[in-house]
């Protein structure tokens, strides 16, 4: 999609701190960080909700949070994965992303 800002970061039209890259998606440092560590794992293919990602996109993002957090050292401690979806769960950008967040301990949910 043209216009999404995810998108021209994932063209490197848009700067971002990337932390790691596959076929499948870009993993890249969120630019107002709600801990020590939070990442973006952002999948290359514009979709806006987790389930309409695919299996093979779903098991590499899945598959890359442990060298994410082993790269930037919260793999011992701990990390927190986290979807926002819609407006309730105060989804800001429509280009579906897995949260992980770690380097201190987290806060309860509610
Ligand atoms: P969400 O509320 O789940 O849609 O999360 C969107 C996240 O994108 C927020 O945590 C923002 O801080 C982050 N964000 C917005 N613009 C950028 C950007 N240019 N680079 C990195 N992260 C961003």
């Amino acid at each position: 999609m043209t216009d999404c800002l995810f998108c021209k970061i994932i063209r490197e039209e848009i700067p971002s701190e990337q932390v790691l890259e596959t076929t499948n998606y870009v993993a890249f440092k969120d630019i107002h960080p709600k801990a020590p560590v939070h990442v973006l794992i952002v999948p290359k293919r514009h979709v806006e909700r987790p389930e309409e990602l695919r299996p093979e996109e779903i098991a590499d993002m899945l598959n890359g949070t442990e060298e994410i957090a082993q790269i930037l050292g919260v793999k011992e401690t701990g990390y927190r994965l986290l979807f926002n979806v819609g407006t309730h769960a105060g989804q800001e950008i429509d280009h579906v992303h897995l949260h992980l967040l770690g380097g201190a301990p987290a806060k309860s949910l509610y």
